[in-house]
């Protein structure tokens, strides 16, 4: 047998090096800004079009290359950053591994301009699917400029597998955003299709978290800073009032590079416990600084994992000086305990507010940063009016208007024998049900004990019906007497566009005004009308987390939005008729035993089970 293996020529191999680094427009301008902050640059512009996917140019102000260098910078493990193996434990550069341009001149057409400061003229240099094409001398500023044409134009599978282009653009936008955030100290500017997105002038870090996220930022950051003898930490964290639905807005930094860790993130979250209503996020822009050799950040070839020597400590710090910045800022809203909230609440028993002692309820202790912030659960009653929902009565009378859907009709649901159950039970005693920590409904049925959650129940409930109204395209909307704007970023704007028919055919009714705003003129008649805006962006915040949650299709999230922002909240009081019509509508659902997230929505202690406690003799 003659011998088979041979080595793959260069051109292939860089392709499928190519892989790891580049996965999608966003790669490529996440390495080229890196290497023109590397460069020292003062100043970087980035211009795409079509999201990146025919054009990505990033030009930077910084050291520039020779014309031997920039040859060079092309070939694979060619790199200015590290020399010996050493280095690698004292790594402050973002790029050490010299594969980004390689990887990005196999599967692009590629074009670099590049001048030394000190030399009179710069050279420009082509080169298409990794094969050199040409290099000349050119007249151009000090700096280098980058221009990536058509990429994935020889990998058409990759091509294919983009996604559309407000999505790919959301991707570049992330990290924008990153890198914007750890380089306060560069002016940034970025373009879409020749459309300016983001000017950004160099500044102190507060002032460029305003600029990149909006001016209401400003109010609820709390700065955050503690130092250790090999690690210190420096940033900002957002109010306790001020949560997401969804994880976008949570940055941590090692040595300025943007880095992805469950663990680092629980110690924030762990810090915010007992203050935040769960299943919202806090903002965090966090800074690490740690000696490089305590690190290890070739771990991916994307560098977003870092290995720590002592994470447990770096764990310890954040978690200190959260809690340390929490307390000592002034954050207390406003209370009244009176009021229902309409966040879930997870209290414990014998927590309710009226059971807290007086001492508990001051929450100006909250200062005190000895003590356990996780005492302070009824928190989250201060969130209350956030949300502020009309009865289910007068809802489902609205509805049963708008479409000559009798209640009565509910009942008769063939695929539920628990209606049945309920309903005859119902009928020989109108009064055995009743509301449970604002929480729980709790009704007898012919085999037990039931208690039902009537937040999960609700969002049942309101999510089948959207998925209906969302697949017949059937929502209706009420007009707003004033028509509300809303300002959005530039990537929850590109999110707004990418959704706009389930937006509308759920029953919001918008126009744009100008790029980043839009003006609602209609909700969707199963809502509160005053609460619109809010709904629409509580909506955008969990389309987000739903999408990286579940990856369903764009229906199926938006049915899952709009249940959970518009569904009545665990805290919210319920009459009587309110709580039947809640259980007639959860038992006319096509799945009445989980909530579109997976919860259980209601509990049966059987009538065995509750004898047999009782029949436990000494
Ligand atoms: P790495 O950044 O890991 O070194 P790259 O492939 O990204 O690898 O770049 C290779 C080399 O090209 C860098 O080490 C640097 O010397 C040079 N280079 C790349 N981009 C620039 C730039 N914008 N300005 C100056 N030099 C650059
Ligand atoms: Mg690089």
């Amino acid at each position: 047998m003659s011998d088979v293996i041979k080595l793959l020529p260069e051109s292939i191999a860089n392709q499928i090096a190519a892989g790891e680094v580049v996965q999608r427009p966003a790669s490529v301008v996440k390495e080229l800004m890196e290497n023109a902050i590397d460069a020292g640059a003062q100043e970087i512009t980035v211009i795409v079009k079509d999201a990146g996917k025919s054009l990505i140019q990033v030009t930077d102000n910084g050291n520039g290359m020779t014309e031997t260098d920039a040859r060079m910078s092309f070939e694979r493990h060619a790199t200015s950053k590290i020399e010996k193996s050493e280095d690698l434990f004292t790594i402050r550069t973002m790029g050490f591994r010299g594969e980004a341009l390689a990887s990005i001149s196999a599967v692009a057409q590629v074009e670099m301009k590049s001048k030394p400061g000190e030399e009179e003229l710069g050279t420009s240099i082509t080169i298409d699917g990794s094969q050199f094409k040409g290099q000349h001398n050119i007249s151009c500023k000090k700096g280098t400029s980058l221009i990536v044409k058509n990429l994935f134009f020889n990998v058409p599978a990759r091509r294919n597998f983009l996604k559309s282009n407000p999505v790919e653009l959301r991707h570049i936008m992330n990290e924008f955003h990153r890198l914007a955030l750890a380089h306060p100290d560069k002016g940034l500017n970025f373009y879409q299709n020749d459309i300016e997105v983001y000017k950004l002038k160099q500044g102190k870090l507060s002032q460029r978290i305003v600029s990149l996220f909006g001016k209401n930022y400003q109010e609820q950051l709390v700065p955050c800073e503690e130092a250790l003898e090999e690690v210190s930490l420096k940033g900002y964290i957002g109010k306790v009032n001020f949560v997401k639905k969804s994880r976008g807005e949570q940055f941590f930094f090692v040595n300025d590079r943007f880095i992805k860790s469950n663990y680092l993130n629980h110690a924030v979250v762990s810090a915010y416990e007992g203050l935040i209503p769960s299943g919202t996020f806090p903002f965090f822009v966090l800074f690490i600084e740690i000696g490089p050799k305590c690190i290890d950040v070739n771990v991916h070839p994307t560098k977003t994992e870092i290995k720590f020597e002592d994470e447990r400590s770096v764990y310890s710090l954040i978690k200190m000086a959260v809690k340390k910045s929490l307390g000592s800022f002034n954050i207390t809203p406003t209370l009244d305990f009176g009021v229902d909230t309409n966040f879930r609440m997870h209290m414990s028993a014998g927590s309710t507010s009226s059971g807290l002692s007086s001492s508990e309820r001051d929450y100006s202790q909250f200062k005190n940063t000895e003590r356990d912030i996780s005492n302070l659960k009824n928190w989250e009653q201060l969130y209350a009016g956030a949300l502020e929902n009309e009865t289910i009565e007068a809802e489902v009378k609205r509805e049963m208007a708008a479409q000559g859907d009798p209640l009565s009709l509910t009942f008769e649901s063939a695929i539920n024998t628990m209606g049945e159950d309920i309903q005859q039970e119902g009928q020989s005693d109108k009064q055995n049900i009743f509301q449970f920590h604002l929480s729980y409904i709790v009704t007898t049925v012919k085999s037990g004990l039931m208690i039902i959650d009537q937040q999960s129940a609700h969002e049942r409930i309101y999510y089948e019906k959207y998925l209906k109204i969302l697949e017949n395209n059937s929502g209706s909307s009420q007009q707003l007497l004033f028509p509300e704007s809303i300002n959005l970023n530039p990537s929850d704007s590109s999110l707004v566009k990418e959704l706009e028919k389930e937006i509308k055919s759920v029953g919001f009714a918008f126009e744009y005004l100008g790029e980043n705003t839009i003006v609602i003129n209609g909700v969707p008649s199963l809502i509160k009308v005053d609460s619109g805006s809010g709904i629409f962006t509580g909506v955008l915040e969990d389309y987000k987390k739903n999408f990286l949650e579940y990856k369903n299709s764009n229906i199926e999230n938006m049915a899952r939005s709009m249940a959970t922002n518009s569904g009545i909240k665990s805290g919210k009081k319920l009459s009587t008729e309110e709580m039947k019509s809640l259980i007639d509508h959860l038992f006319a659902c096509k799945n009445p035993n989980h909530s579109p997230n997976g919860r259980l929505i209601y509990y049966i202690f059987g009538l065995e089970k509750i004898e047999d406690i009782f029949n436990v003799k000494p």
